[in-house]
Parts: C-alpha cells; structure tokens; sequence
C-alpha cells in the first residue's frame, strides 16, 4: 500500500515538474517572440498613426480644395453668363446691324432627318450668325416642313427662308449604300434656286452650303466679291488632303483631283461661289439627276456658261483650305433596345435631340 502510494506521489512530482518546464519554456518562448516582433509593432503603429494623420490632414485639404473648386466654378460661372450675354448683344448687334453697303451671301443648305441632324444644324447656325449679310436658304428634305427644324430656325437668330422638297424613293440612298451611289440634296438645291429667282432685286452671292461642313468665317469674305465664280480649296475630299484648282499665273489650268481630273471643273460644291446675276441670267439651269457621279458641280457651272477663265482663285491663289468637307459619324443607339431589355426603360422620346 505505502509503496503504491510513493509510486503515486513520485509520478504526480514528475508531472509537475514537467508541466513547470513546460510553462517556463512557453513564457520564454513567447517573450522571444515579443522580443523579436516588438520592433515591427512599434514601427506599424507609428506609421499607422503617422497614415492616420496624413489621412485626416488630405481629407482637411481635399475639402478645402473641393470648397475652393466650388467657388471658383460658381464665380467662372457668373463670369460666363456675363460673357455670354455680353457675346449675346455683340452677335445680335452684328446680325441687326448688318452693313446692307457689302453684298449678301445666300447660303443654300439642303438638309435631311437623321439623329445628327440638329447637331449640325446648330453647329453650322452658330458659324453663319457671325457672318454678316447673309441670307440662310435651308431646304428640307421631306415632303413638309418638320418641327424640328422650324423651331431650330425660329432660334436661330438668323435671317432665313425655310424651303422643303421630297426626294423621290428612287433617287435616294439605301442604307447600306455607298454615299457616291447617288447624289444628294439636288432637289433641295433646285428649290432654294427657285425662290432666288422668284424673288425681286436679288443681287449677292449664291453658295451652297452642306449642312455638315466646317466652315472658317473667311471663307464667306473670300466669297463675298465674287464677279461670276469664285474657286478655292476644300480639305478633306475626293479621298484626298484636300483638292483644289490647279493655278498658273493666277489663273486656273486644271484641278488636283483623283477622282476625274478631265471633268471640266473638278470640284466640290463647297470649293465655289456664284454671283447672283449669272443664275438669274441662266434661268434654266439647275442641279441634274443625270450629270454623272461627281459632275453635278461641273454640269451646273457648264450650263451657267463659265469658263475656265472666269474663275476667279481666292485663299490666297488657292493655297489655303478654308473649308472643310467634314462628315459627322453616324451616331449608334444599340444601347437603347437594351435599356428596354436590361433596365425596363428608354429614353424620352419628348426630349428633342
Ligand atoms: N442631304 C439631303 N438628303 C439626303 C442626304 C443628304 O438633303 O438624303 C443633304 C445633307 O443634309 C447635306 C447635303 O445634302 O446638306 C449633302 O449630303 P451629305 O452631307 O450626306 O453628302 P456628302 O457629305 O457625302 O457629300
Ligand atoms: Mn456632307
């Protein structure tokens, strides 16, 4: 019994002792780490804090900056209503004080619907309305006068006659057509020729004007004196830099053109201008469905009677492009059929665009 009882006691002493080793061996262990990391945490913690602080020093500046923004966005804002009033009276100023002593420029503009139409309406109205004496002739491709452009030309703060004629089916481009396939805004043209000749006492400068050119406001003072026709480059047309007549001695010798160079005057409608009289002196003559794929310009100066002779350069003897046969790329509306899909809803079809 008693030896059992030391064998008990001696086994609980080993116990013991094993669990001080134990303990002892985990203190130390532990304080090592704490020794060995003790560093990094001090280290973290005064970066963190450091972080902290910074972090609450950007939020101070960043609403300080943001409040600065603020007022000076509020008081560019005031400065450009100003501004813009002030531009206001100036343009308005110019268009009702129009100097009637130089020569109108009648601007032919056929146009058709397209999504990008106001677009360009509006951007081509805002070059014309710091043009002085000139008289907008915007023909409308449709069979009546569309709300939209009425009311785009109620706006537009310029002097204008609204014309409209249908192209017929048959003369006007598919879809998926090439754009030289069949030309465009002929009709149009032939109507804002018409009410020219319809009118009394009309004496200027005729141009026809495409709704999505770029125009620079030189170009129409280049134009203004003209005595028959009056020629000069166009950027970006005929898959080229430019075109433009070809000069020797300040007069015209040929076009540089790819497309057609022997056409007798190889040119884009935006590359010339029209005295008034010579198209009142050719009633008859008028933009023809037939001429041939880019020969309207050409077949119309031929029945005007001109010559190469009669062409008078500008753009500095034609060595400047002041004009430019931009097109506006086609705007897509994939989104909209998934509006309906994804979201339910569309856009309004009373917002105008
Ligand atoms: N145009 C038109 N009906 C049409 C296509 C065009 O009246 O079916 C107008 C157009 O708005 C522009 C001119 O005719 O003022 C020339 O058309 P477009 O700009 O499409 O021709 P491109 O730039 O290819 O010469
Ligand atoms: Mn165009």
């Amino acid at each position: 019994m008693q030896g059992n009882q030391c064998c008990c006691h001696e086994q609980l002493m080993m116990i013991r002792q094993r669990l001080i080793y134990i303990y002892f061996a985990g203190t130390g262990l532990a304080l090592f780490w704490i020794f060995v990391n003790f560093g990094t945490w001090c280290e973290d913690n005064s970066d963190y804090l450091e972080l902290e602080k910074k972090k609450v020093q950007l939020l101070q500046q960043k609403t300080d900056t943001q409040r600065l923004e603020i007022d000076v966005l509020k008081r560019l804002n005031d400065d450009t209503k100003l501004d813009l009033t002030r531009a206001e009276k100036k343009l308005n100023s110019l268009v009702i004080n129009n100097n009637k002593d130089i020569p109108v420029i009648y601007l032919i503009t056929p146009t058709h619907g397209r999504l990008e139409q106001k677009a360009d309406l509006t951007r081509l109205s805002y070059t014309l309305r710091l043009v002085p004496n000139i008289h907008w002739i915007i023909v409308e491709d449709l069979s009546r006068k569309s709300d939209l452009v009425t009311n785009f030309l109620a706006n537009c703060k310029l002097p204008y006659t609204h014309l409209f004629v249908a192209t017929p089916d048959n003369y006007k481009l598919k879809e998926k057509d090439p754009n030289w396939l069949k030309p465009r805004g002929v009709l149009q043209r032939n109507k804002g020729l018409q009410w020219l000749r319809n009118q009394t006492g009309v004496t200027g400068v005729v141009y026809f004007a495409d709704d999505d050119n770029t125009y620079d406001l030189r170009i129409f003072e280049e134009m203004r004196y003209t005595q028959r026709v009056s020629v000069w480059p166009v950027g970006l047309v005929g898959d080229l830099k430019y075109e433009s007549p070809k000069l020797r001695n300040k007069k015209v010798v040929g076009w540089h053109t790819y497309w057609k160079p022997e056409r007798k005057f190889a040119m884009d409608m935006a590359g010339f201008a029209i005295n008034a009289r010579l198209l009142l002196e050719h009633p008859r003559a008028e933009f023809r469905m037939t001429a041939g794929r880019g020969n309207l310009e050409s077949d119309l100066l031929t029945q005007l009677g001109v010559e190469w002779s009669d062409l008078e350069p500008r753009a500095e003897d034609c060595t400047k492009v002041l004009v430019w046969h931009t097109r506006t790329e086609k705007s897509s509306l994939k989104n909209e059929g998934k509006m309906k899909t994804y979201y339910n809803t569309s856009s309004d079809i009373n917002i105008e665009v």
